[in-house]
């Protein structure tokens, strides 16, 4: 059957315009300002608004603060117990599905990544409170598993009828003497995404957490992995990648985390961040507070992980490691090569469009440049302006009402623990030589002009988008998956990885060559149409003719 010829004739501005046409006056005028065509002149690219309230009614893929930081940041670690305070759905909905992946046997040997741990709120608890409810739950959860700590989530009515879960935590904490107990006002109405949910993380974790490790962590090239979460065993990738380098990760925040990982990350000499968006908070707190750098990394794509590997090895500057990163490097490739070479010939030339997250739709335009592939499009659910932009635009943000409520802490140098881990001067030579720290350029300088950059993107552009563009390949999440596909076009999970990957790392970048190959040159998509639609010809005749 011969395949529908594809007829791609589009123009940016009148991509734009026919998004925007079917709007009312407000919407569309709102919505203008978060498509982007994209200039591509480093850095100096038109402003994207971002970061900013949802438009009621226009079926977003945004999810709420409770998920950013209870589902995002907390979720992955195995021996924390994280109980959700809240009628029970959304701990239901939270329970496995985010493919964070943990090691069966871990520092404390305990793994509770597999429970849905709820006070499971009803009437009664919102009529008349829910903190004795809630002083319960921990202590059962204490008796039951004596963990190291307990970490507790509000949900929307928590906030609203005053529930003090601080007080709580702080009492059962104080009770137990062994079992580290705090709280997170996550409520889901806060800020306007997921974002404001990591914020909250970020700042209770390191408030409460980090710094408080007993154990010393004596590795030579110590590290943090920051904003890495191990979906599909990304992390046990990266992971084998820098232990055969001689590089220790002590902490990630929070693939695969634990509670002693996460206590010890002030004794780390390098912070590399992975998800800019969700993490740079503990990032810059830890250089403040204990004096350690950050640095960008990108172990998405083997050219980029070849290149944050190289990084890292700058950093610590000594000949040893700089020389067995080149021969892991070496090793490597050759697998990575082979893989490439064979699926080039069926990727190059095809077109992509990535709608995820706060870091993925940049991230992985380095896979897909590898592959020959060129993204059509690309935007954020939850990105703030420096993910786009860079984060030379973050003095001139500005926190608009809706984020006003999400709190700033205000973090000092340790009078004990604070040690600067390289002088001015080290630093200086190390940026003299191209190492950039504390330094993120964001999504729009990596995408070619002319390119479409949508933050917020509903299910009505996601379809007008794909029917306008004819799109290869459309990448997103669940929600979008099935309508998506039933356009004929060929969707990829990319925050479950559709239950693929790791896609991280040398190997992970063989999995995914071969995965996308195999969907985006799949016959299925040949089969859309009926054989009488594709070519309908009239072959009967009447016997009176
Ligand atoms: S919006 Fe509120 S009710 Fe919904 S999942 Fe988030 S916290 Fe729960």
């Amino acid at each position: 059957m011969a395949k529908a010829q594809k007829l791609v004739q589009w123009e940016p501005n009148d991509v734009k315009d026919k998004l925007l046409a079917k709007y009312p006056p407000k919407v569309a005028r709102k919505r203008a300002k978060q498509i982007m065509i994209n200039e591509a002149l480093e850095n100096t690219t038109p402003t994207i608004e971002a970061n900013v309230r949802t438009i009621p009614g226009i079926i977003t893929m945004r999810g709420c603060t409770y998920a950013g930081c209870k589902g995002v940041i907390m979720g992955p670690t195995s021996d924390i117990v994280n109980l959700v305070h809240g009628p029970i759905g959304c701990s239901f909905y939270a329970w496995l599905t985010r493919r964070n992946q943990t090691d069966a046997i871990n520092d404390s040997n305990a793994n509770f990544i597999t429970y849905a741990m709820s006070t499971d709120m009803q009437d009664s608890d919102i009529i008349f409170g829910g903190e004795k409810k809630l002083a319960a739950a921990i202590q059962e959860a204490y008796d039951l598993f004596h963990p190291k700590a307990i970490a507790i989530f509000a949900t929307c009515p928590v906030g609203l009828i005053g529930d003090d879960i601080h007080a709580v935590a702080k009492r059962m904490k104080e009770q137990f003497g062994d079992c580290n107990v705090f709280a997170f006002s996550c409520e889901g109405y806060k800020g306007v995404s997921q974002s404001a949910g990591h914020h909250i993380a970020n700042n209770q974790v390191f408030t409460h957490v980090v710094g408080k490790s007993e154990t010393e962590k004596t590795d030579k090239y110590k590290i943090n992995l920051l904003g890495e979460y191990n979906i599909g065993g990304d992390g046990f990738e990266i992971d084998r990648i820098l232990e055969k380098c001689g590089i220790k990760n002590i902490s990630t925040f929070s693939g695969n985390a634990t509670y002693d990982k996460f206590a010890s990350a002030n004794q780390a000499d390098l912070s590399c961040v992975m998800c800019h968006r969700s993490i740079n908070y503990v990032a810059d707190m830890l250089e403040t507070k204990y004096g350690i750098p950050w640095i960008k990394v990108n172990f998405i794509g083997a050219e980029a992980t070849a290149k944050s590997l190289r990084k890292i090895a700058q950093y610590f500057g000594e000949k040893e490691l700089i020389d067995r990163v080149e021969a892991v490097i070496a090793e490597e490739m050759p697998a990575v090569k082979a893989a490439q070479a064979e699926v080039y010939p069926r990727t190059n030339g095809k077109t992509a469009m990535l709608f995820v997250g706060g870091s993925r739709a940049h991230h992985y335009q380095e896979l897909f440049n590898e592959m020959g592939m060129k993204t059509l499009s690309a935007g954020y659910e939850f990105g703030h302006r420096d993910d786009y932009e860079g984060r030379h635009v973050i003095p001139t943000l500005k926190v608009d009402a809706d984020s006003r409520n999400i709190e700033e802490i205000e973090v000092e140098p340790d009078p004990v623990l604070y040690k600067p881990r390289k002088s001015a001067e080290e630093i200086a030579a190390l940026v003299k030589d191209g190492l950039e720290f504390k330094d993120y350029e964001g999504l729009n300088p990596a995408m070619e002009k002319g390119t479409l950059i949508i933050d917020d993107l509903n299910q009505y552009e996601a379809e007008k988008l794909v029917e306008l563009m004819k799109p290869d390949l459309f990448c997103a999440g669940i929600k979008e998956k099935f309508s998506i596909q039933k356009l004929g076009v060929p969707m990829k999970q990319l925050h479950s990885y559709d239950s693929g990957g790791p896609y991280a790392g040398f190997q992970g970048a063989v999995n995914f060559y071969r995965e996308i190959d195999r969907l985006v040159n799949s016959k299925v998509w040949s089969y859309m149409k009926a054989p009488w639609q594709e070519n309908p010809e009239l072959s009967a005749t009447y016997v009176w003719e």
